[in-house]
């Protein structure tokens, strides 16, 4: 979009809010030029943050620019439609079946898991069938539903929830008895405390001779993740995928922490749910696997997935059987959109197609102005505005470093930095470069990356652009604690600058037996208030600080008095005036 010049005067019309750089190219300027142009306001805005119309006008004006309000678009949408979705009645709550993700290390055995429990249910003489990878399956214990997300790893995990969605109830860490917690065990353990989701422990590969439960529970308590053995309250089952040993106990598991955290949903509404995955097939078009979490799902109902619209064509269960309907929780095939949807996108029904088409429609119209409000993510920049808005109580770290013993240091250093305003937290620190995962991570839990000797992979640093997830990357500790040190200030304690009334010379000394000492003095410049804060000077030197607790003129009380005036000045805590002394009249004033 370019500016709209008029015949005379340049002028240009903004919406409410736009980022610094579409400003730019509005204005056919330079972003740079408008970041420092925002600078000399006291603004301090990145390229792709959002600014107001008032900020803009300010600077476009500042630019030689007339400025006027960008109409704004018709209003012939359904706008009601696109509101939030109404909440349920907690009494159209019905229990539904825990969705479940199993993370862990490579190679400590997620997928060989999910095929073992995917075999439980042959055993458990349901149907069998030729099941084909749909992205998510559901098994049955005990008569109750479990629902599996098949893609294991919690880079899926963490880039679902990146996206907004919070498809998992559960989390299953899996951690190889013969190998331990390894690096990506932490980094998934710190994803899933990120999430807040309650986790359980699958001790796998039992039946190697070298395994070691114990040891294994003795690592993740060094974690934070404390099993029921050691006095937490975390599940640790021990298993073996390959042998199908344990299998039931782990399912066991699963339905009692899915009956303490009393998973419900309403199955009696138009259904929401979310793309588990999604793929073009050559000969039947746009095939997604959806995971129902909202109402019931119908053959037919009109779908909307971002800016895709869509009918429910055919349903298909994870053993491609024909379903007409699914509820809560189920994972179902669906054919009939219109476009191949990004796994983490939602999905709502609407009325009809007509109306899925002009939501849609408005969609792509307002996406520009809908992902700037929305993903305005936190930078040390825009802290403090966050922060004083009541956004932001925590800010979330995510720590990678070249060595352990330097991770652990900042991290300490950090935590140390935490206030009763606002808490430094760490949500993950490690060795190694930046990676998509980190950035995943930083993007889901509204967190900032800092990199300490540390490179960041060219694929995590054009996520996190897209993202506008910062990563700040320094080489000296000090200067990276100072950083948020700093930051930090910001937010807290607003920033105040002492502002000059006046001052008055003292050119006499007087004695008042109610007052005592009284200084009389000769306004030099400005106003003196009562009231307001003083100091007094000696040949420059500061002598005392105190507040004006009397002011006179003649033997009149007043409230203040201008230059060029004589008065009497009394000090809080202070008498000893000499001739020639300067009392200086004073406030603090918030400068940002
Ligand atoms: P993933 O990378 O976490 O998905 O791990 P896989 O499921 O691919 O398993 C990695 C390797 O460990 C494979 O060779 C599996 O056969 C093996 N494995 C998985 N589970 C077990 C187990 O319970 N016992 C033994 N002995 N090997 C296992």
């Amino acid at each position: 979009m370019t500016a709209q010049p008029s015949s005379k005067a340049r002028t240009v019309m903004l919406p409410p809010a736009l980022t610094v750089k579409e400003l730019g190219d509005r204005l056919g300027v330079s972003p740079v030029e408008i970041i420092k142009r925002l600078m000399t306001h006291g603004v301090m805005a990145a390229i792709n943050q959002s600014i107001d119309f008032d900020t803009a006008a300010i600077v476009s004006t500042d630019l030689g620019f007339e400025v006027g309000p960008e109409a704004p678009a018709p209003a012939t949408e359904p706008v009601a439609t696109e509101a939030e979705e109404a909440p349920d009645e907690p009494a159209s709550l019905k229990p539904r079946p825990p969705v479940v993700t199993i993370l862990g290390h490579v190679d400590h055995g997620k997928t060989s898991l999910l095929d073992a429990i995917r075999k439980t249910r042959v055993a458990a003489g349901e149907a069998g069938g030729i099941t084909q990878h749909v992205g998510a399956y559901q098994v049955q214990r005990e008569g109750k539903l479990i629902t599996f997300i098949d893609t294991p790893g919690h880079a899926a995990f963490t880039a679902m929830r990146a996206r907004g969605a919070q498809a998992t109830d559960i989390a299953v860490l899996v951690v190889a008895a013969d190998d331990g917690v390894m690096p990506q065990t932490v980094e998934a353990i710190n994803h899933v405390l990120a999430a807040g989701v309650p986790m359980i422990v699958a001790i796998n590969k039992m039946d190697l001779p070298g395994a070691n439960p114990d040891r294994v529970k003795q690592q993740l308590t060094e974690h934070n993740v404390v099993v029921e053995d050691y006095g937490g309250d975390v599940l640790a089952v021990p298993v073996s995928a390959t042998k199908g040993q344990g299998i039931d106990d782990l399912l066991e598991s699963i339905n009692l922490v899915a009956e303490i955290a009393e998973l419900t949903a309403n199955p009696d509404r138009p259904a929401s749910a979310v793309v588990i995955e999604a793929e073009l097939d050559a000969s039947r078009g746009p095939i997604a696997t959806l995971l129902v979490q909202r109402g019931t799902l119908r053959q037919g109902d009109a779908l909307v997935v971002g800016e895709i619209s869509g009918k429910v064509k055919a349903m298909f269960d994870d053993r491609g059987e024909r379903l007409r309907e699914a509820g809560p929780s189920r994972p179902v095939v669906v054919m009939g959109l219109e476009a191949v949807p990004e796994a983490g996108d939602r999905v709502r029904v609407v009325t009809d197609e007509r109306e899925a088409r002009q939501i849609v429609d408005l969609r792509r119209r307002t996406r520009e102005g809908r992902e700037q409000t929305d993903h305005a993510h936190v930078n040390l920049d825009t802290l403090f505005h966050e922060i004083s808005a009541g956004k932001l109580k925590e800010l979330i770290i995510v720590l990678k470093a070249d060595v352990r013993g330097s991770a652990e240091a900042i991290r300490g250093a950090l935590e140390q930095l935490s206030t009763s305003e606002v808490k430094v937290k760490i949500i993950h620190a490690a060795t190694g470069s930046v990676s998509d995962s980190d950035v995943m991570l930083a993007e889901a839990s509204n967190g900032i990356i800092l990199a300490f000797n540390t490179r960041v992979d060219p694929s995590a640093k054009k996520r996190a652009e897209a993202a506008g997830v910062e990563i700040r990357s320094y080489s000296i500790i000090y200067q990276l604690l100072e950083d948020i040190e700093k930051a930090l200030a910001g937010m807290y304690e607003p920033v105040f600058a002492t502002v000059v009334d006046g001052h008055a010379e003292v050119r006499q000394v007087f004695k008042s037996s109610r007052l005592g000492q009284i200084a009389g003095c000769y306004v030099v410049d400005g106003t003196l208030r009562r009231g307001s804060q003083v100091r007094v000077l000696r040949k420059g030197q500061e002598l005392a600080r105190g507040r004006c607790e009397g002011l006179k003129r003649f033997q009149d009380d007043v409230r203040e008095v201008q230059t060029g005036y004589e008065c009497g000045v009394v000090v809080s805590n202070f008498d000893k005036y000499q001739e020639g002394d300067v009392i200086e009249f004073f406030h603090d004033e918030r400068v940002r």
